[in-house]
């Protein structure tokens, strides 16, 4: 098939938008949609020092790639690599990180489960079972990533989530009946990096398509504790649908971010861990878990 815009070979056929793209083209296309909606959000200015958080796989290490491409001429913007060492044998490897990190020209911090908490995920695993692995995990790695990003000098965490993880997370949320997670506005706490997604517009398939035209070095890896039966389900679910209704991915993060507005944010509870320092909403769920970890 030839590009329909210049008559080269195509590398990528858009079911939603009907138009075949050639490389540049695709890029072009790209590019172009994840620049609007850096803007329409508001997401990068001036003085802005960007933590992107490097997992080593095709979305953050895209991410990473495209940043600094188009703010490498902006003396004001800082854009840098964050990696965290969960502890997970034969998943995590700082040293693929690093390596993009390097190859990217751009700066690299890491820090690890161990030396924050005293403990790796997989030991938490064998004392716990690997049943919530993926909340200890998740509950953990965002404390640490928040502190490291933020000593750096970080002013914002950018992730790799694209479009497809966008939709599943909010059809998981319909499915589970969790009306909160999906009303919820995330109230700002001091201390908290604000998040940004400039991908969130992107379907996976063509993120993994700019990743394999532009950078190298990634590895894409499962991790072992990870068996969530729900979001592989409902990535199954939404990819045979979007098949015959290609917008639906983009109605569902529509869905998702309407939604949020619903619920005014909470203004009650603690904005600081007594325990730890670190902020939080509420209770601190880091010092909860690893008061519960030391019991045993
Ligand atoms: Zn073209
Ligand atoms: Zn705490």
């Amino acid at each position: 098939m030839k590009c329909s815009k210049c008559k080269r070979d195509a590398v990528l056929f858009q079911r939603y938008s009907g138009m075949h793209l050639c490389e540049e083209h695709f890029t072009i296309d790209l590019e172009t949609k994840v620049k609007k909606t850096i803007r329409k959000e508001g997401w990068i200015k001036s003085g802005d020092k960007i933590a992107v958080a490097l997992s080593g796989g095709k979305d953050s290490t895209a991410l990473l790639y495209f940043l600094k491409k188009t703010f490498a001429i902006r003396r004001d913007i800082e854009i840098f690599a964050v990696t965290i060492d969960e502890g997970i044998s034969g998943y995590r490897d700082i040293k693929i990180c690093e390596n993009i990190a390097e190859s990217g020209g751009v700066k690299f911090h890491t820090a690890s489960f161990k030396e924050h908490f005293g403990i790796t995920l997989n030991e938490i695993v064998q004392k716990k079972g690997d049943i919530n692995s993926c909340s200890y995990c998740g509950v953990l790695r965002r404390q640490v990533l928040n502190k490291t990003a933020r000593d750096a000098g970080a002013t914002k965490i950018a992730y790799g989530f694209n479009l497809d993880d966008e939709a599943q997370s909010v059809m998981m949320n319909v499915l589970r009946g969790d009306a909160v997670t999906l009303l919820r506005k995330e109230k700002p706490v001091l201390g908290m990096l604000p998040r940004i997604k400039p991908f969130k517009t992107i379907p996976e398939r063509e993120i993994a398509l700019y990743a394999r035209l532009h950078t190298e070095g990634y590895e894409e890896r499962g991790c072992p504790y990870s068996h969530n039966a729900l979001r592989a389900d409902v990535r199954g679910i939404l990819n045979q649908y979007n098949y015959s209704h290609p917008a639906t991915k983009y109605a569902l993060l529509n869905l998702g971010e309407k939604l949020k507005s619903g619920i005014p944010a909470d203004n009650s509870g603690a904005e600081t861990c007594a325990a730890c320092g670190e902020p939080v909403f509420g209770t601190c769920r880091v010092c909860g878990m690893l008061k519960e970890l030391k019991k045993e």
